[in-house]
């Protein structure tokens, strides 16, 4: 699945591509997304000058004179920037030819993806509404998360993998923000120190920043036909590493499960 720093990249990889043109054609191949892609979603976009791609957890906002065009990539999905007329395949359902002969093209599998178009404001849209803060943004600190973990007794791993106390922190990164702060993931959050909150706010953006940080090597792989955008390559001290060393201490990692979800710790480093 497309996580954050993915996201990221991709808008990074498209966004000088496609900004400042005009829509000339939209082609909806496959409406049944997510959600219902609408049936006249190219009425209000064609002859529109995009002003810029924001991103908003694992929203992509392409923001044009009269509105926005909310897209997120489900499971499976991805973008790319090919000619207008590049051959289509069986997975690619929406594409937005720009003038000068450039085209985003939505590929998705899986078809947990979604395209949606609105006028309002997209920070009150119901699906952004009341997602928490960003993770590398100025309002997530150690005291953000003080103030949300304070009478928890959730574990610590599912508060910070919660998008309304923080968006963005999936499962990779939340197991190794976890270790690198020494932090046991079944903890209670209401237990945990402010000290230790803080130095667990600066692991998330440190491990959310290394990501985006390897994904810039992909950004020239977005104008490409061919391949799939891959997972980023990057150190995992625990994620997915069960009996394997940990790298600080050689005790063995160990598997347990949280909240539904697989999670790596090491039960000498992490307490
Ligand atoms: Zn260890």
């Amino acid at each position: 699945m497309p996580e954050l720093p993915e996201v990221e990249t991709t808008r990074r990889g498209i966004a000088p591509h496609l900004e400042g043109r005009r829509v000339t054609e939209v082609r909806a191949h496959n409406r049944r997304l997510r959600w219902p892609v609408p049936r006249a979603i190219g009425t209000p976009l064609v002859g529109q000058r995009l002003r810029g791609i924001r991103r908003r957890a694992k929203y992509l906002l392409l923001e044009f004179e009269r509105g926005t065009l909310i897209l997120h990539l489900g499971m499976s999905g991805s973008l790319r920037i090919l000619d207008c007329d590049s051959p289509r395949g069986p997975h690619d359902h929406l594409e937005l030819c720009f003038e000068g002969n450039r085209m985003l093209r939505l590929t998705d599998p899986r078809r947990f993806g979604a395209a949606l178009w609105t006028t309002g404001e997209p920070s009150r849209h119901r699906l952004l509404a009341s997602l928490g803060p960003e993770p590398l943004g100025p309002d997530f600190d150690g005291e953000h998360l003080y103030r949300k973990a304070r009478g928890r007794r959730t574990a610590i791993k599912n508060l910070i993998m919660d998008s309304h106390v923080v968006v963005g922190v999936g499962n990779i990164y939340a197991s190794e923000a976890l270790f690198l702060a020494g932090i046991h993931p079944a903890r209670a959050a209401g237990r945990i120190s402010r000290e230790r909150l803080q130095r667990l706010a600066e692991a998330i953006r440190t491990v959310l920043g290394r990501a985006i940080e390897a994904g810039g090597t992909t950004l020239q792989d977005f104008t490409r036909a061919d391949g799939q955008p891959g997972y980023f390559a990057q150190e995992l001290n625990v994620y997915g590493r069960e009996n394997a060393p940990c790298p600080a201490c050689a005790t063995p990692i160990r598997r347990i499960v949280l909240g539904q979800r697989s999670t790596w710790y090491c039960p000498a480093c992490q307490r």
